[in-house]
């Protein structure tokens, strides 16, 4: 059997899409499922859009997932080059051998003609496609024409009767009416090919055996079909794959950040995590299993278990795998990873990080949510009285203040400010008192932190807190119940 030869070819936009990513992703997986080749290709012909330092984000964002080519433009291979503004010679000459052919012209229209007519085109409720007025000329007219220099495009020859079919692996039997294909342009008049042209030369003198890629090209392929044929070339396999959308009517877009990879990765999330979910966004293995690593994404990667409805992102699955791999994490790592969302909470300020990451890892859903849940250590925030009243605890804001007034000299009592003695401390004292836990818990946990919910309960926050802190927000919190009674 032929060795399969996938690639993935970006354009230098300067973003990674997310629905890109997982294009990528299935193109590297179904090479490596079957010992074969993933190559990267840079299309870079539309010169206008060129953006400073966008391949390098290609190529951060692909090494990162650990989607590693085996041919491409940083790496060479046998048939590079592998960006397509440098492949710019290869082009024209078989532009002008389909010219030969006749599957194939020189059009000279400039730009003004064409609108005229498609203004025409459109003032008659008509779609303007374009009409093969230069197709008539005679070889003469067309040398004359080149000869004098007047600048051109070559257009493809499309029929405009009939039917084109061909066989998506994921879409099956397609057909479309010629009458729907256009003219398009093979080489623009600077002399580059069009996107159209370029991807059919350079899949075929690339070796794509597979062409894996967005479904915005179903209706394009018949096209690319016609060049194949032309030149007597094998068609390749086509895989395309339905688009990434945010919920069943919208795409993924910039404006909602939730479109571009770095999006994710600025908002914490892992690529691990990232990439497990969006293999799962198109694609099921069959069987019950979520979490897959990269080797066994590869081991059950199968292309005919890509879907062919739309895959929806769901943000809240993401979320939800991600903090099941951040739970994962070795704690070292999670250390590293927490420490700047805890400086930017706690700026300045001098807490044991390290207790607080042990008790925040298994809270961790997204990193950027760590701020909000730890900023209450470094400034004590506003709150009701009400967060007193819990009915399970069995407190009020009266049983509150005694609770409190109870543990207070309790905790000043404390030199040796260690979590363990404070519990031991504190406890000893409750059960002296035959307050209930709950009764005196939940109101020093109110005092201590404001909110309802906190990583870690009294003990910890007041450990993280110190001893001079803890003392403070306690006898705030008389004050502040005093002033209510
Ligand atoms: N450069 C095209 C894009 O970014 C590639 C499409 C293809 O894979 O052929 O959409």
């Amino acid at each position: 059997m032929k060795e399969v030869r996938t690639r993935f070819a970006p354009s230098p936009t300067g973003f990674m899409h997310l629905g890109g990513l997982r294009t990528a992703l299935y193109n590297y997986l179904y090479a490596k499922k079957n010992g074969g080749k993933f190559i990267l290709r840079i299309e870079d012909t539309d010169q206008e859009r060129f953006v400073e330092g966008a391949t390098e984000v290609i190529y951060d964002t692909l090494r990162g997932c650990g989607i590693a080519w085996d041919e491409g433009p940083d790496i060479g291979g046998p048939v590079g080059p592998y960006i397509q503004s440098e492949r710019k010679k290869i082009y024209l000459p078989y532009a002008q051998q389909l010219v030969e052919k006749g599957a194939a012209y020189y059009c000279f229209c400039t730009k003004e003609e064409l609108d005229e007519r498609r203004a025409a085109c459109e003032a008659k409720g008509e779609v303007f496609k374009y009409d093969k007025h230069c197709l008539h000329l005679s070889r003469e007219e067309v040398q004359a024409k080149l000869d004098a220099g007047v600048p051109y495009v070559i257009r493809l020859n499309a029929p405009t009767t009939g039917e084109s079919t061909y066989d998506d692996v994921v879409f099956g039997h397609l057909t479309f009416p010629n009458d729907t294909l256009d003219d398009m342009v093979l080489i623009k008049q600077d002399g580059m090919p069009t996107y159209n042209f370029a991807n059919v030369i350079d899949d075929h003198l690339m070796g794509i055996t597979h062409v894996m890629r967005g479904m915005e090209y179903l209706s394009s392929t018949p096209k690319y079909n016609l060049l194949y044929n032309a030149f007597g070339w094998e068609i390749p396999q086509y895989v395309h794959l339905t688009t990434v959308m945010r919920d069943a009517q919208h795409k993924l877009s910039k404006r909602h950040g939730d479109a571009y990879y770095s999006d994710f990765i600025e908002k914490g999330y892992l690529k691990e995590a990232l990439i497990n979910y969006l293999a799962l966004v198109g694609w099921n293995p069959g069987d019950e299993r979520e979490f897959f690593t990269m080797d066994e994404l590869i081991q059950a990667f199968d292309i005919n278990r890509l879907n062919n409805a739309p895959g929806i992102f769901d943000m809240d699955k993401l979320t939800w795998f991600n903090g099941e791999y951040i739970r994962k994490l070795p704690f070292d790592e999670y250390l590293k990873m927490v420490t700047p969302w805890f400086d930017k909470a706690l700026g300045g300020k001098h807490f044991d990080y390290k207790r607080l990451a042990e008790l925040m890892q298994g809270r961790t859903e997204v990193f950027n949510r760590v701020p909000d849940m730890v900023r209450f250590l470094a400034e004590m925030p506003e709150y009701d009285l009400d967060l007193y009243n819990n009915k399970k605890m069995k407190t009020n804001p009266e049983v509150a203040l005694e609770a409190l007034e109870m543990v207070q000299p309790v905790l000043e009592g404390i030199t040796d400010w260690q979590e363990s003695t404070i519990h031991d401390t504190v406890m000893a004292a409750i059960a002296a008192s035959g307050k209930k836990n709950g009764a005196v818990l939940w109101p020093l946990r109110i005092a201590l932190s404001g909110l309802a919910s906190t990583p870690g309960g009294a003990f910890e926050i007041a450990y993280l807190l110190g001893r001079d802190e803890t003392l403070a927000r306690v006898q705030k919190a008389i004050e502040k119940l005093r002033a209510n009674a």
